[in-house]
């Protein structure tokens, strides 16, 4: 299911506190270690993730994250941001969880937003933060005034209340497998999202990639309203372009980074691969490393375009340049290849297809458990590890678990004992043997 849960508020009433505790790893997650150690800098300020609760998967952003904190409550700014952030959350999440501050009480920021909130006719939770013990829940009546039928109080510190919260969102998501109004067939389509930051071409390449073949659908299921997706055939073969209309810019008011990577994050997670569109005449800049990573760690395969390379003024010296820039900025997607591109002047745009092809070939691939164990001999007596604690470090055996992405279990001695860096070189390794061009892999360990 693609649900997305937005948190809004007005500033420091806790909402990425509320956020991180909400996206916490499960129990069942934590007993094994998986290679992609977080990606620093790029998730240092994150403020969208995937949340794990009972069987239930789906995504949270926290809107303030996208804003400057710390300017004065009732200022100017704040309102405007306090706004647009709502206007975010009601374009794009299926609920919104409105927090408030237990501690300061309601202010008229608190009910102006919540008044464009319940005009949305959006589901809405509201909740009550820095409510520690239940003898501060007398607090909480005051909240009633905002016109809510029930207010939940947590302390997103403490984690106090924190399952009730938890079991009421669920409660509130929209309903899993709803009736789907387009074929199965078309669901398994391969699916492709282009992204990247506003003007760097998006539209017109899927124009050009698309031209009049397009037929388009849409109404996926689990989607916003408003989502449009696209069929097209090239060469007999079928895609679905993801959102093909969300790239459309919204009126000017927005917060353009902040919906175009909300957007971004919707369409890559129904995507199996993303054309990650950048504009080489502006180079590598933050929200394309933004984007790049919110691909990475969603698991979706991707692929490079350095856009507009018909204003290159120096195409060799430039594409070195790029490309070092491109491995620099954007170092934990080394396996995705890169094109140059001219969307509108229609140059290597026929090269994405079988790009396309290639890779979710890689991602779909199989090793053979039997295969595997033979690679993982031949790796370890190239380099054995160093031992642990004065006992030799074993490993026993490995075995391909999934596909898209490709996943792998490797079962060990002592697993405390296995770091980033053996994960990493026995990822290089896969890669060297195997390819996995342009797919995430990801390797658990385990102790047996
Ligand atoms: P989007 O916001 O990413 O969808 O970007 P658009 O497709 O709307 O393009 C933004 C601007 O860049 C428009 O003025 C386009 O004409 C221009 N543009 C798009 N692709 C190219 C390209 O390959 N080369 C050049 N020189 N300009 C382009």
């Amino acid at each position: 299911m693609h649900t997305l849960v937005a948190i809004v508020g007005r500033p420091n009433v806790g909402k990425s506190a509320l956020f991180n505790r909400m996206i916490k790893r499960g129990a069942r997650a934590q007993k094994t270690a998986a290679i992609t150690e977080s990606t620093p800098g790029i998730t240092r300020d994150r403020n969208y993730g995937q949340a794990e609760w009972e069987d239930k998967v789906f995504s949270v952003v926290d809107t303030g994250g996208f804003y400057a904190e710390g300017l004065p409550h009732e200022s100017a700014e704040i309102a405007e941001q306090v706004r647009e952030q709502a206007m975010l959350a009601i374009d794009e999440a299926d609920v919104i969880v409105h927090l408030l501050d237990g501690k300061e009480g309601l202010t008229p920021s608190d009910e102006e937003l919540s008044a464009v909130l319940r005009k949305s006719g959006k589901r809405i939770l509201w909740v009550i933060n820095k409510i520690d013990t239940p003898s501060k829940e007398d607090r909480i009546a005051e909240f009633y005034r905002i016109g809510a039928d029930e207010v939940i109080p947590v302390s997103a510190i403490t984690g106090y209340n924190f399952d009730e919260f938890m079991e009421k969102l669920i409660a509130a998501l929209p309903p899993e497998g709803a009736a789907p109004p387009v074929g199965q067939e078309i669901m398994e389509l391969p699916k492709v999202a282009v992204v990247g930051r506003p003007n760097v071409g998006k539209s017109t390449l899927i124009n050009t990639l698309l031209g009049k073949k397009r037929l388009v659908v849409s109404s996926i299921p689990g989607t916003t309203r408003d989502a449009i997706d696209s069929i097209c055939t090239y060469y007999g073969k079928r895609y679905l372009f993801i959102d093909t209309a969300g790239i459309r810019k919204k009126a000017q008011s927005y917060s353009v980074e902040g919906f175009s990577v909300l957007r971004a994050l919707k369409s890559i997670e129904r995507s199996d691969i993303a054309i990650i569109v950048i504009d080489a005449a502006q180079g590598i800049v933050e929200q394309d490393q933004r984007v790049a990573g919110i691909v990475h760690e969603y698991g979706k395969s991707a692929l490079f375009l350095l856009n507009k390379w018909d204003l290159m003024q120096d195409p060799d010296r430039d594409y070195k340049r790029l490309t070092q820039e491109l491995r620099n900025k954007i170092w934990f997607m080394e396996y995705v290849p890169v094109l140059t591109t001219s969307g509108l002047e229609k140059k290597r745009t026929g090269k994405i297809f079988p790009l396309i092809d290639e890779i979710l070939a890689e991602r779909a691939k199989r090793i053979s458990t039997g295969e595997l164990n033979k690679f993982l001999a031949q790796v370890l007596s190239s380099k054995p590890f160093p031992a642990y604690r004065g006992k030799e470090l074993k490993f026993y055996y490995m075995t391909q678990v999934g596909t898209a992405p490709p996943t792998f279990t490797v079962f060990v001695n002592y697993h405390a004992a296995i770091k980033g860096q053996h994960l990493r070189f026995l990822e290089k390794a896969l890669r060297e043997q195997y390819s996995f061009k342009g797919t995430p892999i990801r390797i658990y360990v385990k102790s047996r």
